[in-house]
């Protein structure tokens, strides 16, 4: 059984055998890198030792060859120094010839040297082997050379530091002996210069690795050879205590950095004679252990590889234990699921039989074929069959027989979609009584997988019933309602004709008040003018509340009839103030505010005047008789145009804006009693803004004036 607890075992334990497979590793790693380390140290250790070995060899051959010839009869021989010639720097080269011919022999057969001397013991150059160097010499005595100095002081063989010849200009170094009588008495010193050319060849030889350097340095820390030929009698400073550590006779190796860069250094002492040199070799220290690098590198690459491959398998052997895991809980939840939902199908199956017995709705069950195969107890009680007894009967049983073709229709359309949804017919019960029925009929499955179709009948004889009733109320509201509307149009045709024929009277009345009042009638008095004055005012008010009343009449009924044009807004504007500038007479200041000029839109432009003319009378009405302002404007908004009328009167309050374009509404405060008006012209102006498509609202704080706004469309 797999547990939470076995995976993660596994997996610890792996991880524990990888962590220990990377010691054991890394340990071998850091042996092998270790042995390969002293391998190199041992093996750079015995190279350096060859050459210095190599390089005693050399340098005390020419020392024991010189010591040799020092015994020799023609050299220990007594020198006679009046047979000096100045010009020549030495003695003429056919006298003394025996011991001119043993130095030569010694010259050539050890070939190392650049010239060989024998110096009186005062320093003056006796013999100056080969000839023509001594002819070619700068310099007679030696006397202030340090090594003659050792020489005459010690009189022992002494091996100079690095000196430069005065006559080749070259560093060497010299090796001088003393040379003694029979009697031991100091005859002369006989010296040899060993060119550091000689040696540094011999060095460059025995150089065996990439980039080494070897360099010898002599106890003033002067470099007697160098592989590279560059620092030949230069003084040198290594530091890291190589060159102290070998000049006192050790050997060893040591890293340091020499000009930022990391080298390895192996040194060794040369003992030549009494006097002891110091070999170095230098080499990059990434060259020297490059071998060692790589086994390093490759142990990372190692480590990297198996660190990557654990990390992997770690993560695959995780994600296969946590899918078995979730697999199997899958299984269980599916398990315990499937045992929920059998239980539940168990209840509903119980649920669904009670709910077929015991449903008031009757339910009768038929196969395709339109056989019955059950129907439950309200069926049984509807139809007034005993169970059972119409098992096996066709369904058609319980149609009316004038039905019958309809029934067929819908059994055709069960068979083809199934289902039949809230459908009527009349049905037949036993005794023969017919009844309306309400049904829906619904596909399901039944024994061996055949479709069965279950249908669910109600008698809704009593609907019907209230059914036929409620058209019969229907058809007479109907009727009630034609009449109404009868009325209606009588109605409206009557107040068309009462407002038509109650202006009709008028225009006779203001006509003959106008020509009364131009005396073209005759001559009025002061009596009569006043009278005929206020006829003419009372019917130009009643014209005008008439015309108000059609307008209002024409936007309800939708006549109102538009003209709609390009109307110039500088030109409309232009006109209103020729018709109200007047106002300043009666102390109302009347402004146009215009800020842009060229404006044109498309509308009727007699109803645009017509609300113009109502806000503005407005305006007029509700502003003080002393410093009123009204202003009028239009502003472009995009492609809509707001107008706006403007005034500083009393305001409309807060609670009244709601109803203010109502139809006849008047505000009833005191301020505004005797204003007079019918209430109709912001219903009008409404009607009109909204049917030029625009809209209208007024704004207010209650006190201080009044702004009346409406925008049309320009597009
Ligand atoms: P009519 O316009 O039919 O002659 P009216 O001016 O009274 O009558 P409306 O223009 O519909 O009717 O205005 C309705 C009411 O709104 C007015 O009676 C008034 O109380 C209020 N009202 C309208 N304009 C203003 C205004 N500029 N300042 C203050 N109140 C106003
Ligand atoms: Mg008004």
């Amino acid at each position: 059984m797999l547990t939470e607890s076995l995976p993660r075992n596994f997996i610890l334990i792996l991880c524990c055998t990888i962590v220990i497979f990377l010691i054991v590793i890394v340990l071998y790693a850091q042996d092998q890198i270790k042995q390969q380390s002293e391998l190199i140290t041992s093996e750079r250790l015995m190279t350096i030792n060859q050459i210095a070995s190599r390089t005693e060899l050399r340098v005390n051959n020419a020392v024991n060859i010189l010591k040799i010839l020092s015994k020799h009869p023609h050299v220990t021989s007594s020198p006679s120094a009046a047979l000096i010639d100045d010009k020549l720097h030495g003695i003429p080269e056919d006298v003394d010839v025996a011991r001119r011919n043993a130095m030569r022999v010694v010259f050539d057969e050890y070939g190392g040297f650049q010239n060989m001397l024998f110096l009186l013991p005062n320093g003056d150059v006796y013999i100056n082997e080969p000839f023509f160097f001594q002819k070619n010499m700068t310099v007679s005595n030696f006397a202030f050379r340090e090594w003659y100095k050792e020489v005459i002081d010690t009189q022992k063989t002494v091996i100079s530091d690095v000196v430069i010849s005065k006559s080749s200009g070259k560093p060497n170094i010299v090796i001088a002996v003393p040379v003694f009588s029979q009697e031991e008495s100091l005859q002369g010193i006989l010296t040899g210069s060993l060119s550091l050319d000689i040696i540094e060849e011999r060095l460059q030889d025995l150089t065996s690795y990439t980039d080494e350097r070897v360099l010898i340095v002599d106890e003033a820390r002067t470099v007697i050879a160098d592989s590279k030929r560059i620092l030949k009698g230069q003084y040198i400073v290594i530091g890291m205590g190589a060159i102290e550590n070998s000049l006192s006779g050790k050997s060893g190796t040591v890293v340091g950095t020499i000009n930022g860069t990391k080298m390895f250094v192996a040194y060794h002492p040369v003992n030549v004679d009494s006097s002891t040199w110091a070999i170095l070799s230098i080499q990059p220290y990434d060259q020297v252990f490059s071998n060692v690098n790589k086994t390093i590198q490759a142990t990372i690459i190692l480590v990297f590889i198996i660190v990557v491959i654990a990390s992997v398998s770690i993560l695959t052997v995780n994600r296969y234990f946590k899918t078995q895991i979730r697999m199997r809980k899958q299984a269980e939840q599916i398990s315990a699921d499937l045992t929920r939902t059998h239980d539940l199908l168990a209840k509903s199956e119980e649920k669904y039989k009670n709910l077929y017995h015991l449903s008031p709705d009757a339910i009768v069950v038929f196969d395709k074929n339109g056989i019955i195969t059950s129907y439950n107890e309200s069926f049984k009680d509807l139809f007034g069959y005993q169970l059972e007894e119409l098992h096996g009967k066709s369904v058609f049983t319980i149609v009316s027989d004038d039905c019958l073709d309809l029934a067929h229709r819908y059994f055709d359309e069960i068979l083809r979609t199934g289902v039949l949804k809230n459908k009527e017919n009349w049905l037949k019960k036993k005794d023969g009584t017919v009844f309306p029925s309400f049904f829906s009929v619904g596909a399901v499955s039944g024994h061996n997988d055949s479709t069965e179709y279950i249908a669910i009948i109600n008698d809704i004889s009593e609907i019907y019933d209230a059914r036929k009733k409620l058209e019969a109320a229907n058809n007479i509201i109907q009727k009630q309602l034609e009449e109404i509307k009868d009325a209606d149009k009588l109605k409206d045709e009557f107040s068309a004709m009462i407002t038509h024929e109650l202006k009709t009277p008028l225009v006779p009345i203001i006509g003959y008040c106008k020509m009364l009042k131009n005396k073209m009638l005759g001559e009025l008095n002061y009596e009569q003018f006043e009278s005929i004055d206020t006829i003419d005012k009372n019917a130009k008010r009643l014209e005008s509340l008439i015309n108000d009343m059609m307008d209002a009449r024409k936007l309800d009924l939708d006549k109102m009839r538009f003209n709609i044009e390009n109307v110039s807004i500088d030109e409309f504007f232009e006109n209103l103030n020729t018709s109200y500038k007047m106002l300043g007479q009666i102390g109302k200041e009347f402004i146009v505010n215009l800020p842009k000029k060229g404006l044109v839109i498309k509308t009727d432009k007699m109803r645009l005047r017509q609300v113009f003319d109502n806000l503005i009378t407005n305006a007029i009405k509700f502003t003080p008789s002393q410093n009123a302002k009204i202003e009028i404007g239009a502003l472009q908004e995009g492609h809509k145009i707001r107008f706006y009328v403007k005034d500083n009167g009393i305001g409309i309050p807060k609670d009244k804006m709601p109803r203010l374009f109502k139809k006849f509404y008047q505000i009833d405060t005191s301020e505004r009693r005797n204003s007079g008006g019918t209430g109709l012209g912001l219903a009008i102006s409404k009607g009109i803004v909204e049917k030029l498509n625009g809209k209208i609202w007024a704004e207010s704080d209650g006190v201080s004036g009044t702004t009346f706004h409406f925008v049309l469309d320009n597009a």
